[in-house]
């Protein structure tokens, strides 16, 4: 995720768990696994100069019917 990008507010009908590889920023920290239950809303905002990498793996894998934005 580039210097000052976000993903906005969503949730998926499935578990995805996020593991930061580089970077950080409002809500991702390097290092860390987060994991978004089914129906947690959750975000993406990198409010930081640097790049924020990271990797998902969502269950049952992303789709367009399965991860539905908020606006
Ligand atoms: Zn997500």
């Amino acid at each position: 995720m580039k210097p000052g990008r976000s993903e906005p507010k969503h949730f998926h009908k499935g578990i995805e768990i996020e593991c930061v590889l580089k970077g950080n920023c409002e809500t991702h920290k390097q290092g860390k696994l987060y994991l978004r239950k089914k129906n947690q809303i959750h975000e993406g905002v990198n409010d930081s100069k640097k790049e924020v990498v990271f990797v998902c793996f969502t269950i049952p894998p992303e789709s367009k019917e399965n991860t539905v934005y908020m606006n």
